[in-house]
C-alpha cells in the first residue's frame, strides 16, 4: 500500500519538498500520491508516486465525474508534471537560491483556524467563561476555501462536518458581536453573553468532529 521509504526519501529530496503541480514548498504537509490509484492496480513503484501539496492532492483525488467542474487531472498529465518539475529541480537549482515565503494553502489554513476556534470554545467550558465575551472566532480561511473552490472538491461527509462547524462558529460569533455592541452590562448583555457561552460549549464536539475528519483526509496522524 505504500512506497519504499528509501525511494520516497530520494523523491522528496529531488523535488525539494515542493508540490509537483503548483511548486509550493510544503514541508511535512505533503502527500506522495499514487499517480495510478492502487484501486486500479497502480503499483507501489516509485515511478507511480507524485509529491503533492494538500490542495493539489484534494483536486486530484476528489474530482467528481458526476458533477464535473473544471478539468480533471489525468494520470498522463500528472506524470508530465512530475517529470517537468524534477527536471527543473535538477537542472536549474539556482531557482532555490532565494527561497520564497511558504504559502499556507486553504486546507492547511482551515485546519489551523479550526484549532484556534476549538481552543476558544474549550475556554468557554471553564467557570471563568464569562471572560469569553468579546473574544471573536475566525472564519477567514473557511471563506477562502469557499472562494478558491477547494471546499466543493472535498468528500461530502467532510464538507458537511466542516460546514456544521462553521455554522455554529458563526452563531457564537454573532452573539459575541452582540455582546460588543450592547456594552458590558445590563440584561440584554447577560442574555447575549450566556447565549455566546452556551453556543461555544456546544461547538466543542462539532469542531472536534470536523477537525478529526479533516486530519484523516489530509492523513495527519494524531496531534502534532
Ligand atoms: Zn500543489
Amino acid at each position: 500500500m505504500t512506497f519504499k521509504q528509501s525511494e520516497v526519501d530520494e523523491l522528496l529530496a529531488a523535488c525539494h519538498r515542493r508540490c509537483c503541480v503548483c511548486h509550493k514548498h510544503c514541508g511535512f504537509k505533503m502527500e506522495t500520491d499514487h499517480i495510478k490509484p492502487s484501486e486500479r492496480d497502480g503499483t507501489n513503484d516509485i515511478e507511480n508516486a507524485i509529491p503533492l501539496c494538500f490542495e493539489c492532492h484534494a483536486e486530484v483525488k476528489c474530482y467528481n465525474p458526476k458533477h464535473p467542474k473544471g478539468r480533471k487531472f489525468t494520470e498522463n498529465e500528472l506524470k508530465l508534471h512530475k517529470k517537468q518539475w524534477l527536471e527543473i529541480c535538477k537542472n536549474k537549482p539556482e531557482i532555490f537560491a532565494s527561497v520564497p515565503e511558504r504559502d499556507v494553502g486553504p486546507l492547511e489554513g482551515m485546519l489551523l483556524e479550526l484549532k484556534f476556534n476549538l481552543e476558544v470554545a474549550e475556554l468557554a467550558i471553564d467557570e471563568d467563561a464569562y471572560l469569553m465575551a468579546g473574544c471573536p472566532l475566525k472564519q477567514l480561511q473557511y471563506e477562502r476555501a469557499v472562494s478558491e473552490g477547494v471546499l466543493i472538491l472535498l468528500p461530502d461527509t467532510l464538507r458537511k462536518k466542516i460546514t456544521e462547524a462553521y455554522i455554529v462558529i458563526g452563531i457564537a460569533d454573532s452573539y459575541n458581536s452582540m455582546c460588543i455592541s450592547i456594552g458590558p452590562s445590563g440584561s440584554a448583555f447577560d442574555y447575549a453573553r450566556d447565549k455566546q457561552i452556551a453556543t461555544l460549549r456546544s461547538s466543542v464536539d462539532i469542531i472536534n468532529g470536523a477537525l478529526s475528519e479533516l486530519k484523516s483526509f489530509l492523513k495527519i496522524e494524531g496531534d502534532e
